[in-house]
């Protein structure tokens, strides 16, 4: 145990949710991990509690200039036990996130310790139903009170819990999606690249307009010629075009997903040929028309490898690959998906 945790255990634990009953990121369990940080004593008193309310000060930094930043991973039931899936690429995903926010940096292996036992703690709670896992959200906020623009002196590093059921419970379907051609996620420069609360608020909208007609979710464009792709809902995005896997290069204003990472790595391993460039939304209206966009797929925690059977965009429709679920995206789910529940070889050392 990291000897400077302390432990409150909660008396009074909640009934576990049905199997069938798990809708993302509604049931919370029955502990939180709490640390908290001041100019000039560093984070301190790292301390996992029973989950309950936080008291914040009203004028606290975080509610008026969205100082904050957080992450998403999952934990999984295997035959021996719980596994992580790539948590210190999360961790530093954070501290990333975190300098752009100008929130100070966490010591990534102290907080693993910690992460670790929180699951440890909380491990009756990670469901067993094929596809589903324990959803882990570490998250800081800025908590001084002072309505000044400027860093905030205090924050407080949080990590919930949530049990979270299959994202496609019939199976890999592949989802309508709209291209946005009025909305920006990001732009280069901004904060597209750190995952902080106002790059996703900002996406209702585009959301709410994609639902609309009949679509999954929304992808993006570059905010300048407003042509190049950029990302898919709360996913990064690959193509498949004759035969070779092409994905959006990491340009400042995409995420850095974890996921889009580990298909990299796989696709390198089995010797498909992959490539970070940038790709504009003309290009694959061409491929379409000549059938060779033959799969496109988003990757990320959520949905692990999301199919996209068709695309949106002024009024075009392109259709992929007949609305079926591509064999590339199909292995690509059972690879990751494997490894994450130790069902498959874990060759490259991703579970923890
Ligand atoms: N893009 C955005 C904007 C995201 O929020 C996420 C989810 N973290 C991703 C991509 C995918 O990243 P990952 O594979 O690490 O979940």
């Amino acid at each position: 145990m990291s000897t400077d945790l302390e432990i409150v255990k909660n008396t009074n634990l909640k009934a576990k949710p049905e199997k069938d009953q798990l809708p993302f990121g509604r049931t919370f369990t029955d502990h939180m991990f709490v640390m908290d940080y001041e100019t000039g004593k560093g984070w301190y008193e790292p301390r996992i509690i029973p989950y309950e309310p936080i008291t914040l000060d009203p004028a606290a930094m975080i509610f008026h200039y969205g100082q904050t930043v957080f992450e998403g991973l999952k934990a999984y039931r295997a035959n021996d036990g719980i596994l992580l899936f790539r948590p210190d690429k999360n961790l530093e995903r954070l501290n990333l996130s975190s300098e752009r926010l100008s929130i100070p940096p966490i010591d990534e292996e102290r907080v693993m310790g910690y992460l670790k036992e929180l699951i440890h703690l909380e491990q009756d709670w990670v469901p067993s139903t094929p596809g589903t896992s324990l959803y882990v959200r570490p998250y800081i906020i800025a908590t001084e009170p002072n309505l000044s623009v400027a860093p905030s002196n205090t924050y407080k590093l949080m990590i919930i819990l949530s049990p979270v059921g299959s994202y496609f419970s019939g199976g890999l379907t592949p989802v309508k999606i709209s291209v946005e051609d009025k909305f920006t996620r990001a732009v280069k420069g901004g904060t597209g690249m750190a995952k902080t609360a106002g790059n996703y608020s900002s996406a209702y909208q585009a959301q709410a307009k994609a639902y609309k007609d009949g679509n999954a979710d929304v992808l993006w464009l570059d905010g300048v010629e407003k042509r190049y792709i950029e990302e898919v809902g709360s996913m990064n995005i690959f193509f498949k075009i004759n035969g070779e896997v092409v994905t959006p290069e990491l340009n400042g204003s995409i995420l850095h997903g974890i996921t889009r990472m580990s298909v990299i790595e796989l696709l390198k391993k089995w010797g498909i040929p992959v490539t970070e460039r940038k790709v504009s939304i003309d290009e694959l209206h061409q491929l379409s028309e000549k059938g060779q966009l033959e799969e496109a797929f988003g990757t990320g925690t959520a949905a692990v490898i999301s199919p996209v059977g068709e695309l949106n965009w002024a009024g075009e429709k392109m259709i992929i690959n007949n609305h079926e679920i591509g064999e590339l995206s199909q292995k690509l789910y059972d690879t990751i998906t494997g490894i994450q529940t130790g069902k498959l070889e874990d060759s490259q050392n991703w579970t923890v």
